[in-house]
């Protein structure tokens, strides 16, 4: 049987309608931007593998660094041991975040780093004697992942309908998506603040958090905000005394063109949330970072005061060594120095589409760039998504519309001819749809 075979009997994919979506595409190898099928075809990975992969497919070092770690420790029991390289992470992810972010929890992807932030805040407050502050405020547009509190955090992106009778209530807050020439950012922006400070007078004291992808929201088709508006945000919440979260799953380890968006933004928030990138993705593994203030909350006399939360594979020592390779190889490579070429050349290369009738709303940040397509249906499912989509697949590249959104958000080792020839099938693309 071939490997489309024992997939189409055995295999459920995720994100997918089976009945109708395409066969799934054999990859045999990958190396750099590329990926190489089993049929011999080749495909540019624009969009890093679901936004995962950061230095290239296959990074010798990273490879090297993994079977290192096999060969010595796979794995360890975290509760009541340690181990090198997990402690060495700790120590040079807490070097590289905001100041005062100092206290590391390791779990294993975003949802779950999510989930221990959301349970994080609102025991920060139990253990503080308010235990009524159990509300939590998110954006409209939010994504934080599939797990049950994740979805609830992330109501606002419309994929979780089916589900609603498992998520608890959260609030959510008008989100001031901008984009290159919007003449009404302030307008969005004051009403979005304004909308906050109703909800401070209305449960301000029930409140516990606020979490937010901070200055993009990803999968609500790479919705961009400004870091004024963050600054704006925190200022709000810190002098009501309710803790900020930053979700930079996806933001995260270079993607806005900082380190972290909370660098970019100046904004520090009381817990982040990484993964994605972490381990630039080799393996799945993720953090949740918090202040020392909220550490010293779940210290005390008794069991019930602590974290209750802790998975199998937590800290794993394969992905802990990912991790520090992918850290070495920003250092060996000057990485953080290549990606404002990275933004130039998506701007080149939008400024080919800028005039295209179908462009509009056109935004970059960082390694990151995307415009909607003017469409009927526009949301996730809007039927554009997947006729560009096969499109792009016939042609070589990797690009994964959200729905009428294309986006780029490609691996750093990405070359400008690269980006140009992406750019130009892009542009043949939205022709067939004029036709
Ligand atoms: C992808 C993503 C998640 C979920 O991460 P998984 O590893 O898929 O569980 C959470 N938040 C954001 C912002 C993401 O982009």
């Amino acid at each position: 049987m071939t490997i489309t075979d024992l997939d189409r009997c055995h295999v459920w994919h995720p994100f997918t309608q089976a009945q109708t979506a395409p066969d799934a595409i054999p990859i045999r190898s990958a190396k750099g931007i590329r990926l190489y099928a089993e049929d011999g075809r080749e495909f540019l990975d624009l969009i890093s593998s679901w936004w995962v992969n950061i230095h290239g497919h296959a990074h010798p070092t990273i490879a090297a660094a993994i079977a290192h770690q096999a060969h010595t420790l796979e794995q360890v029991i975290f509760a009541g041991f340690t181990h090198q390289p997990a402690a060495q992470l700790a120590h040079e992810l807490v070097q590289r975040l905001p100041a005062g972010l100092t206290r590391v929890f390791f779990s294993d992807d975003g949802s779950t780093a999510v989930e221990v932030a959301l349970k994080m805040a609102l025991q920060y407050w139990r253990n503080h004697g308010e235990g009524q502050r159990t509300r939590f405020l998110a954006f409209e547009g939010g994504y934080h992942g599939d797990t049950v509190g994740a979805m609830s955090a992330g109501k606002g992106c419309g994929f979780f309908d089916t589900y609603g009778s498992l998520l608890f209530e959260v609030g959510l807050l008008p989100y001031p998506a901008t984009w290159d020439g919007d003449t009404e950012v302030e307008a969005k922006e004051q009403a979005a603040l304004a909308w906050l400070d109703t909800y401070l007078a209305d449960h301000g004291d029930t409140l516990a958090a606020v979490i937010l992808e901070p200055l993009i929201q990803g999968s609500a088709g790479m919705r961009m905000c400004r870091p004024a508006f963050l600054q704006a945000l925190a200022a709000r919440l810190r002098a009501a005394g309710i803790l900020l979260i930053f979700d930079e799953v996806m933001t995260g380890f270079g993607r806005t063109g900082a380190m972290f968006a909370s660098l970019k933004a100046q904004v520090t928030p009381d817990i982040i949330c990484l993964s994605k990138g972490l381990t630039a993705g080799f393996l799945p593994m993720s953090v949740t970072v918090a202040s020392e203030t909220i550490y010293a909350a779940f210290l005390g006399d008794s069991f019930d005061k602590s974290l209750v939360h802790g998975h199998s594979f937590t800290a794993n020592p394969l992905g802990c060594a990912a991790a520090l390779a992918s850290l070495q190889v920003f250092e060996d490579e000057q990485t953080l120095a290549k990606l404002p070429h990275i933004e130039a050349w998506h701007r080149q290369g939008l400024a080919t589409l800028a005039a295209h009738p179908l462009v509009q709303r056109v935004r970059v940040m960082g390694t990151i760039a995307a415009f909607d397509v003017v469409a009927a249906d526009t949301g996730y499912t809007s039927p554009i998504g997947a006729q560009l989509k096969a499109f792009f697949h016939a042609h070589g590249l990797l690009l994964r519309p959200l729905g009428n959104v294309v986006y780029l958000l490609p691996p750093y080792c990405v070359s400008e001819a690269e980006l140009a020839h992406a750019y130009a099938t892009i542009a043949i693309a939205l022709n067939t749809l004029c036709d």
